[in-house]
């Protein structure tokens, strides 16, 4: 009989995280003050970040205790299934051997409560009284809001103001859960009244968000901000999932050859594939590829530079060594709203740069296509930025074909759809567009990155 899907036990949940940088030979260089362009030190972090999380981003510890609080809100959805797609693998006349981690059983519906959690209890342990924070789509901001809501924390969300009048459904789930939102720019801080001066009806964007989001923390007693890819402590909580993959992965008898996850800030991909990568940085899997999939709106590893850039577009946040397209960069409206960041995790961007990894682009359309395909034999809608991976995952899979081999490929399935049908419906009327990036937009954009001596 088949097997379809694979579940670990609660009391067989990972009781630790994994940090890849203590496998690394060269892991990342040290972030940069956002001003002085000096080393940045931990207290510089210390108003931003909670304490747990700056120690941990410093950390160069293999494995790291998941507080039992955080394991404990982990049990409502976790461990999370891991699935071997028969359907799918059958429809695609592929002799690969396709498995998926899936990530859309957490209430807010994808990866990003496995650290929203974790930063709200290290908040809560620094006695705070709550985290702002912002919010492109809302998925960001209905992680933190569940999160919030677990420990008793407040939670206020700029949300990019095209996007609170556009999709309201997630703004209402962040306000079940107790968040308190805001469409951004506001006229509660001076970054945002600066720019309604200027533009009342800006539509704004997720720099000018995450600028109002720290400048509220910084001014407001008892607040910090939280962060929801990108750093390394972000990467960290997120390993739960490789983690778990891998105990599954060893009931069902297999071990990757290829590893995938779609990555905007790279942290669902991280988390599913850091703890594969540990094999190969130890030299015991040396032939295992992993491989991180953008979109071609936003391409920051694919035709970006590996350089120090500011994380943010208000110039506030660390400046870290990455692959970045220009922190000015705006990239097109593609559906998947996650995969719109100009930069990439600095460990990601590491490990690229030494050729651990690869990385790759696709267009909206085909990633729409692949997961019309997947959907039609497994059932499950993926979320837009989710279809980066699984079209990343049927190209292998056709490969496979090709060659006749049977690869067995891992991917991540970050998160469900089911707040963006509009992107499906756009498909569905072929009204969905593919946008060429320009290189002379390219270049223009890379021209604003800081000159470090
Ligand atoms: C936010 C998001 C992403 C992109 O963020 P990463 O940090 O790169 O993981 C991908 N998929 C889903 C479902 C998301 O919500």
């Amino acid at each position: 009989m088949k097997q379809y899907k694979y579940f670990l036990q609660e009391k067989d949940m990972p009781t630790h995280w994994y940090n890849v940088t203590a496998d690394m030979k060269n892991p990342p260089p040290p972030y940069l003050h956002p001003a002085t362009l000096n080393i940045m030190t931990p207290e510089d972090l210390a108003p931003v970040f909670p304490s747990a999380c700056i120690e941990q981003e410093a950390s160069r510890e293999q494995f790291i205790e998941i507080p039992e609080e955080v394991q404990e809100i982990y049990r409502l959805w976790r461990p999370s299934p891991l699935f071997r797609a028969h359907r799918w693998e059958k429809a695609l006349d592929t002799p690969a051997k396709i498995y998926y981690k899936w990530e859309g059983v957490s209430a807010a519906g994808s990866h990003k409560p496995n650290t929203a959690v974790a930063q709200a209890y290290y908040g809560k342990q620094d006695g705070l009284e709550g985290f702002a924070t912002e919010t492109g789509a809302g998925q960001w901001g209905s992680a933190l809001s569940l999160a919030g809501q677990m420990f008793g924390l407040k939670i206020k969300v700029f949300m990019v103001a095209i996007s609170y009048q556009q999709k309201p459904y997630r703004r209402i789930m962040m306000e079940t859960w107790g968040g308190e939102v805001v469409a951004s720019p506001s006229t509660q801080t001076h970054a945002g009244r600066a720019i309604l001066e200027q533009d009342p009806d800006s539509p704004g964007s997720l720099g000018i968000a995450i600028g109002e989001a720290l400048e509220y923390a910084m001014t407001h007693d008892g607040y910090k901000y939280a962060l929801g890819s990108v750093v390394n402590f972000v990467l960290i909580h997120q390993t739960i999932i490789g983690l778990e993959a891998r105990k599954q992965m060893e009931m069902a008898g297999d071990y990757p050859d290829i590893v995938i996850g779609c990555a905007g800030g790279g942290s669902n991909a991280a988390g599913l594939i850091y703890p594969f990568m540990k094999d190969k940085l130890t030299g015991d899997k040396p032939n295992l590829r992993a491989l991180f999939v953008e979109s071609t709106a936003c391409p920051s590893m694919t035709r970006g530079r590996y350089a120090y850039d500011w994380g943010d577009t208000a110039k506030t946040g660390p400046v870290t060594m990455m692959h970045t397209v220009g922190h000015g960069f705006i990239p097109a409206p593609v559906h998947a709203g996650g995969l719109r960041y100009h930069g990439m995790a600095p460990t990601v961007s590491a490990l690229l740069d030494q050729g651990f990894a690869e990385a790759r682009a696709y267009h909206q359309i085909e990633a729409l296509e692949a997961a019309h395909s997947f959907a039609a034999s497994e059932g499950t809608i993926v979320a837009p930025e989710t279809a980066h991976a699984v079209k990343a995952t049927y190209d292998e899979a056709m490969a496979c074909k090709e060659s006749g081999e049977a690869k067995v490929i891992l991917f991540n399935a970050s998160g469900h759809g089911h707040f963006d049908l509009a992107a499906y419906d756009a498909y569905h009327r072929h009204a969905l567009l593919d946008y060429r990036l320009e290189e002379a937009k390219l270049q223009e954009a890379l021209k604003t990155l800081p000159k470090i001596s």
